[in-house]
């Protein structure tokens, strides 16, 4: 794994004038890297107003290596474009750029793979390689800015990977993208997914920040949870949905639940219901995702129509996720690690 100080593109700014300075360089040198970084030039090479013993001593202590792009896909249907970027070390994840009406979104990975093992994610079928460091994460979103010419005004890190298990790197990266000097992405304006790790949701809690957290549901019983989501074996429900209204209690934000809905395992009358009081105890809101067919996976999609309505009379504040990018496989589960071969 790379070393983070040595990792230019994941330094906060006051960090990159610490670390110039302890090299003996005026404050104004870091406010030039910094601005080559932003414009996307990752090429100590080509940041043309340094001079060169500092263009090459910089080579000497930091690496910087822009993602390349291995494969581009742009939907017919909906303009949504995923991209794969290979990474530094010959690792791969994909990022998704969304148009809506309010602007345009970009969904991260967190991780090269991924070790949950959900049963209806695709994710995850090629395992784990690693944690993307901060930097990573924030050349996702400027890159596929910059080459989609969309601009971004949201984040959400709903891609390949469990942020909340890459902890240190996330926090990191939102305060990256989030710098008034960096990006400028408001906390508002990004959310980031998990499948429900408890200490860390507690931990998120104390953070203090205005993000949506999503977490992952799929299922409002133990029982049914554990046979798609192997994590339920190590939280339950109730352990979770605890944690879940803390969060509110502490950040005042609304948690949004994410639901694929499952013929035949998670669409069950009793399950709404039971899903209706769970939202109840946390004040949450309701994300149903028609499931997305899965490569290799019999699991079917239930009728998130009549689901819905089901929910809506039991007083449940819920939306049906729209599904952008489907006809390139970049709808929710759908993103890989790699190209099959
Ligand atoms: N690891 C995090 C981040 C992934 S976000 C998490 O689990 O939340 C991706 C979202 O898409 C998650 O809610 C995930 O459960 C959901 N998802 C995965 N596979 C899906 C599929 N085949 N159809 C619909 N949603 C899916």
């Amino acid at each position: 794994m790379q070393d983070a100080q040595k990792d230019i593109a994941s330094l906060l700014p006051e960090e990159l004038t610490a670390a110039l300075r302890d090299m003996g360089e005026a404050p104004f040198r870091a406010k030039q890297v910094g601005d080559w970084l932003k414009k996307g030039v990752w090429d100590f090479g080509e940041m043309r107003n340094l001079p060169a013993a500092l263009r090459s001593r910089l080579a000497e202590e930091f690496h910087l290596t822009p993602p390349r792009v291995l494969r581009k896909q742009v939907s017919q249907a909906d303009g949504t474009v995923k991209y794969l970027w290979g990474l530094g070390d010959g690792n791969a994840v994909e990022s998704v750029v969304m148009r809506y009406s309010y602007g345009n979104t970009v969904c991260i990975s967190s991780q090269a793979g991924c070790r949950q093992g959900c049963v209806f994610c695709a994710s995850t079928g090629l395992g784990f390689k690693r944690d993307l460091t901060a930097g990573e994460m924030l050349s996702e979103v400027l890159f596929s800015q910059m080459d989609s010419g969309m601009p971004v005004t949201g984040i959400v890190l709903m891609g390949i990977g469990e942020p909340l298990e890459n902890y240190k790197q996330v926090i990191r990266f939102l305060r990256l993208v989030n710098h008034p000097q960096g990006m400028n992405i408001g906390m508002r304006h990004i959310s980031l997914s998990t499948c429900g790790l408890v200490p860390e949701i507690r931990r998120l809690a104390e953070e203090d920040l205005q993000l949506t957290l999503s977490v992952s549901l799929h299922a409002p019983d133990d029982e049914t949870r554990k046979t798609i989501m192997p994590i339920a074996r190590k939280f339950d429900i109730e352990t979770l949905i605890d944690a879940c209204a803390d969060y509110f209690k502490r950040t005042q934000r609304r948690i949004s639940f994410e639901y694929a809905l499952i013929r035949g395992v998670n669409d069950a009358p009793w399950q709404a219901e039971k899903l209706a009081a769970l939202l109840r105890r946390t004040h949450g809101h309701l994300n149903l995702i028609p499931l997305n067919r899965v490569e290799g996976s019999s699991l079917i999609p239930g009728d998130a129509k009549s689901f819905a309505e089901m929910l809506k009379k039991l007083g449940v504040n819920v939306t049906v996720r729209r599904r952008l990018g489907a006809d390139i496989d970049a709808a929710c589960g759908q993103l890989r690690r790699k190209e099959a071969t």
